[in-house]
């Protein structure tokens, strides 16, 4: 499939803005696959990739990880084959060296900003923990999984992350401001940019995507009405 069919949609925003609570759902609709650049990173961690080793104290400290590392990953899942129609990206490209290069490979169509205050970031992220095994998100106040400290879709323990600290958050706010910010002019200037509140339900932030997605003048909006 030629590149101008693929449909690769971007969501931005701080650090629990809500990005990956809206990708998934996002990704089912559009009936497409949804890739988070934080758990492919977590994963190769885990599993003790040589690139992992070079990873973790990127993470550890809450800063973004060199480009060129990260747009191997991207590349990598790109090629396979349940990405070829689109995919939901979440968490890339989180700095204008990544979306040039992305530009290289691919391209994105719609770059979709989730708008959260910082002071809604520090509330959130105390009470949020996250599945590592299927990457879902909870939060104990706002959106508890039924079983306490239980994965509502895959049964696994759920964790407080450890960059989900106060200190790491502020530094992960920095980064937004320093690297993010500039990406959302890049994509302005190309016309992919939209913006929507994130403040609201998970479902009523899920359908501004989705409205943001369908009031654009670009490809998906005719294939994502056809799923729902
Ligand atoms: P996230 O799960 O999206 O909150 O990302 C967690 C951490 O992974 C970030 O604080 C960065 O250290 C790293 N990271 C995630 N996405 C990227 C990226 N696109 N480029 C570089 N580092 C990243």
């Amino acid at each position: 499939m030629k590149e101008s069919h693929r449909e690769v949609i971007t969501l931005i925003g701080k650090p629990a803005s809500g990005k990956g609570t809206q990708a998934e759902p996002l990704a089912k609709s559009l009936n497409i696959p949804f890739v988070s650049m934080g758990k492919m990173l977590r994963d190769e961690i885990k599993n003790k990739t040589a690139m992992g080793r070079k990873f973790a104290s990127y993470l550890a400290a809450g800063q973004l990880v060199p480009y060129k590392l990260s747009l191997v990953l991207i590349k990598r899942r790109l090629a396979k084959p349940d990405a070829q129609k689109g995919i939901v990206l979440d968490g890339f490209p989180r700095d204008v060296d990544q979306a040039r290069a992305f530009e290289t490979i691919g391209h994105i169509t719609h770059a979709i900003v989730i708008s959260v205050t910082e002071k809604e970031v520090m509330e959130r992220i105390t009470g949020r923990r996250c599945c590592p095994v299927c990457n879902r998100n909870f939060h104990i106040k706002i959106n508890p999984p039924k079983k306490p400290g239980i994965c509502d879709a895959c049964g696994s323990h759920l964790v407080h992350r450890s960059d989900d600290t106060a200190a790491v958050v502020k530094e992960r706010l920095k980064s937004y401001r320093d690297d993010t910010i500039p990406v959302l002019h890049f994509y302005r200037r190309l016309r992919a940019l939209r913006r929507i509140d994130g403040v609201g339900t998970i479902e009523e932030v899920h359908q501004r995507i989705l409205d943001a997605i369908y009031n654009s003048d670009k490809g998906i909006n005719r294939h994502a009405q056809r799923n729902g």
